[in-house]
């Protein structure tokens, strides 16, 4: 049964609860933000790009991130032999203002088995934080996974988002994460995050 905020986006409405929210903030607390723009200008020290299973490129901020980077990314790419949906891989970050670009590949939004989505919606946050605390990472910045070209609905994916960081900030590495960033360029995004962060952390 395709979720309701599917059927919401396959009809190009917006859920009737969604009220115009405040503009994202880097600073919805301490340890969270949320940023609308571009994150391929983001000195931070990982930038987490949604990638397809080769590595490769490809389209929307995959395609951003090889670009800024220059050809040194791809290069590197190349020697990692792909990556499986739901699991990440890290790089030099070559031209960008970031130290590191982690590179996780979400899943395709399957309307049939939306768990299914989820769980590898999930795996792809907590693989990206699990590899940025083994490689020293504090201040880290994830785009919208899979809420693009892969069509995931923008307030489920919110949701997976926002309930696999809290889960990590709560477990025993999260002490080694300073910041977390979710940083879209959509409207939509926004509206999402502005109404599922709250559930998750206590803003400032
Ligand atoms: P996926 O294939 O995982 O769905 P996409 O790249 O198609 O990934 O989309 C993920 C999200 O990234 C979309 O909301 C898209 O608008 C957004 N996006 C595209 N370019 C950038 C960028 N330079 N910075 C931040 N977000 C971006």
């Amino acid at each position: 049964i395709p979720s309701l905020s599917l059927l919401y986006k396959l009809r190009k409405l917006q859920p009737p609860s969604v009220a115009p929210v405040a503009g994202a903030t880097p600073n919805h607390n301490d340890r969270i933000g949320l940023i609308k723009g571009d994150i391929t200008t983001l000195a931070i020290d990982a930038i987490v790009n949604a990638a397809n299973n080769s590595l490769l490129g490809g389209g929307g901020v995959d395609g951003a991130i090889h670009r800024a980077a220059g050809r040194g990314l791809i290069e590197e790419c190349r020697t990692l032999n792909g990556c499986d949906t739901g699991d990440s891989k890290i790089t030099n970050a070559y031209n960008l203002p970031s130290k590191k670009v982690i590179h996780t590949v979400g899943p395709i939004f399957d309307a049939i088995r939306p768990e299914k989505s989820e769980a590898k919606l999930k795996s792809c946050y907590k693989t990206s934080l699990e590899l940025a605390a083994r490689n020293g990472i504090k201040t880290i910045a994830f785009s919208a996974i899979s809420t693009g070209i892969y069509g995931y609905p923008s307030l489920d994916a919110s949701v997976a988002a926002c309930e696999t960081v809290k889960e990590f900030l709560d477990g025993e590495n999260g002490s080694k994460m300073e910041k977390v960033v979710f940083v879209t360029f959509e409207e939509k995004d926004v509206r999402s995050y502005n109404m599922t962060l709250p559930r998750y952390f206590p803003p400032n």
